[in-house]
């Protein structure tokens, strides 16, 4: 912890207007802590401003001004009116997918892992100070391993509010357009030779198969379809465009990773970072004349008419996961008809999209991979 590397003791905590940090030490070391700071901030943090109250004098050469606090510790959050903003979702960060593509790490294949430079923030919040307890992660408890990381100073997921794993986190599961659960989330040993009867995989395998997906994640439920044709013509967009009543407006495509990307477009320099970055916004790109034999083929019904083309990279385990079963881009489109706010929970989502899947019975297999999350 910063504080420590400057010989400092005192406390840190969210309160209603941000980040209240009290420190004793010498004049230097704070001026020293306050400069870094300011320059090496956390990943996700914005600092807007630092304001600086001096609270007393303390003599250093007497052990009895210090007798108030000994080491820095984090203590519990002030619950004062709230003044301050929470940090963005953020993209899932290289250390966590390297957790999730690890066999041998606990959270191989995990969907829900993050830590403290990437996860939901403003999508699980449901009030202020920025508190585990005061965020829908509250309902799960964390399990001793997430505990250690939690309260380690020197881990990554330090304080990392959504901490979770496979043994005490959310768990996924798979249901069809009736209701019926078709696969669940397998014990954590298991992820460590991926079965098919894995929900990620069956998602995955059913997307293929130009099944339309109602996939719960950060920011609401989306609906997922594989975004290239089948050789004989079938083509899960077309369906997508008729279940949300959407004829023409270009849809969005994910693609696994930048390589897949320019695949499919030009990418410059400048496009290459904002895709890459926390945001993970849809960017839109430059799309190329030809594509390169061993390419899968995009829909002509993606964006009819257009040179360019809306793509994003995954941004949650989730996505990473399923994308990479897949190896294929996928359409990802907010699951609401046109002019219809969109769906955020699961009742919502079931209701209306049974309704519609009921118009496309037998034609179409609407299966959904549902966050436990609300
Ligand atoms: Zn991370
Ligand atoms: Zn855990």
């Amino acid at each position: 912890m910063l504080a420590q590397q400057f010989g400092l003791i005192g406390t840190v905590c969210n309160d209603g207007d941000g980040v209240l940090i009290e420190v004793q030490g010498k004049s230097f070391s704070i001026n020293a802590f306050i400069d870094t700071l300011s320059k090496d901030k956390p990943t996700l943090a914005r600092i807007d401003a630092i304001e600086r109250l001096k609270k007393r004098h303390i003599d250093h050469t007497d052990p009895e001004s210090l007798k108030t606090a000994s080491g820095f510790e984090v203590i519990e959050s002030s619950h004062s009116n709230a003044n301050t903003g929470v940090t963005a979702d953020a993209a899932t960060c290289d250390a966590c997918l390297a957790d999730i593509f690890d066999e041998h790490n606990r959270r191989h294949c995990y969907p829900f892992t993050n830590c403290t430079h990437c996860g939901p923030r403003l999508s699980i919040i449901k009030g202020i100070p920025y508190d585990r307890a005061q965020t829908s992660m509250d309902e799960f408890a964390m399990c001793s391993s997430c505990l250690r990381e939690y309260g380690s100073p020197e881990d990554r997921r330090f304080h990392a509010q959504p901490n979770a794993c496979p043994e005490c986190g959310p768990k996924i599961w798979l249901e069809d357009n009736t209701g019926k659960l078709v696969s669940t989330a397998v014990k954590k040993q298991r992820y460590k030779n991926p079965i098919p009867d894995m929900p990620i995989i069956k998602a995955a395998l059913a997307i293929r198969e130009k099944a339309i997906i109602a996939v719960k994640g950060i920011g609401g439920i989306h609906l997922a379809a594989c975004a290239c044709d089948d050789d004989s013509g079938v083509s899960a967009v077309k369906k997508l465009r008729l279940k949300k009543q959407r004829p023409c407006k270009p849809f969005a495509i994910m693609v696994k990773d930048i390589a897949m990307a320019a695949r499919y477009c030009h990418i410059s320099d400048e496009e290459r970072t904002l895709l890459a970055s926390s945001a993970a916004p849809i960017v839109l790109l430059e799309k190329r004349k030809r594509i390169s034999s061993n390419a899968s083929k995009l829909s002509a019904d993606i964006a009819p008419g257009q040179t360019t083309l809306g793509l994003m990279l995954p941004y949650s385990p989730l996505h990473h996961l399923l994308l990479n079963v897949l190896n294929k881009p996928i359409v990802l489109t907010s699951a609401n008809a046109s002019n219809e706010p969109q769906c955020i929970d699961n009742d919502h989502a079931r209701e209306n999209l049974s309704d519609i899947a009921d118009y496309f019975y037998y034609i179409i297999v609407l299966l959904k991979i549902v966050w436990m999350i609300q």
